[in-house]
């Protein structure tokens, strides 16, 4: 057993006898593969009252559709090809319109499938992708074909997504950006996202932000405490490699830092406190430019990322002198 997956285990409790109710109403609105699904994980402390409990399943993704629309265009949604949907949904009428809010299988954990992130997250691809699954603590746009990531991902960003809205359970969800495709590859307009590593998080807001787009950060309309708390519960899975957060961002989140960490611990994780080039680059929350609505998170090659490397930097073209 992987180590992510022993600490999955040990933060998840398996349903049981309590989780009966919960069960019963998904078999009411799923489809017919509903009964042979892996449980539903849960991962909460058992200090939480039983109805205020999160529940994600990270093996399987049930999707109720938006609107009346044609398979293939649900297909589209979220990349998938229509046959995969037919095979994970086989009562489909592949002629047939799927319904608005009808509930729609998307994605299935195969546990013979390799899922790993394959070369650097600016050249690379994804294989054995895996659909992040909806959540109390995040929203998601309904057009998701770049919502996947690798298994190992997709668990560590949920687990940690969950377990941070359990300590602010009063902040408003966050909302989560772009990932990966199905299969990797070139996601434009980003340089990276191709393998399944990256993943973009709104920052914590003041107000709830119900549109489509991030919002950017000002003095004042940031939950501040609470961003501070979501990237506190990233760091703390130690599969994080770097978070690009503005300076402006950064500035406000210190003071919160600052109650719990020395000025040597924060220099190791603000790029704003660190001081010189080294220490800046070495330092976890980096200030790359276009951060100050949104961060990204990139995680480490883990375990199962056999082939899986740093980003590469783009090589300068020599000017070809000219001879006359
Ligand atoms: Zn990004």
């Amino acid at each position: 057993m992987s180590g992510l997956l022993r600490r999955a285990v040990s933060l998840l409790v398996l349903c049981s006898a309590g989780c009966g109710v919960a069960q019963a109403q998904e078999s009411e609105t799923s489809l017919a593969v509903a009964e042979h699904e892996a449980p539903v994980l849960r991962p909460w402390g058992a200090t939480i009252p039983h109805a205020r409990r999160p529940q994600i399943n990270l093996d399987a993704v049930w999707w109720s559709a938006p609107r009346r629309e044609p398979l293939g265009r649900l297909a589209d949604r979220w990349g998938v090809p229509k046959t995969a949907l037919l095979q994970l949904n086989p009562t489909l009428d592949p002629s047939a319109r799927v319904e608005a809010g009808q509930r729609v299988l998307v994605y299935r954990h195969d546990p013979s499938t390799r899922s790993q992130s394959v070369g650097a997250p600016n050249r690379g691809r994804l294989e054995g992708g895996a659909a992040f699954p909806p959540g109390d603590a995040w929203t998601m746009r309904s057009w998701r074909p770049r919502s996947f990531a690798t298994r190992q991902v997709v668990t560590e960003l949920a687990l940690s997504l969950t377990a941070w809205h359990e300590r602010h359970p009063d902040a408003h969800p966050v909302k989560l950006g772009e990932l990966s495709k199905r299969s990797g590859g070139r996601v434009r307009p980003h340089k990276s996202h191709r393998t399944g590593r990256d993943v973009d998080i709104g920052y914590v807001m003041r107000e709830p932000n119900d549109g489509h787009r991030f919002v950017a950060v000002t003095d004042d309309n940031m939950d501040a405490e609470a961003t501070w708390g979501l990237i506190r519960q990233l760091l703390a899975t130690s599969s994080v490699e770097s978070i690009f957060v503005a300076d402006s961002v950064q500035a406000q989140l210190v003071p919160f830092a600052a109650q719990t960490m020395s000025d040597e611990e924060q220099a190791a994780v603000f790029s704003v406190v660190a001081s010189g080039f080294r220490a800046k680059k070495a330092a976890k929350l980096k200030a790359v430019r276009g951060h100050d609505d949104h961060m990204h998170v990139r995680f480490s090659c883990g375990p199962a990322d056999g082939e899986c490397t740093a980003a590469r930097k783009r090589k300068r073209r020599r000017k070809r002198r000219r001879r006359r």
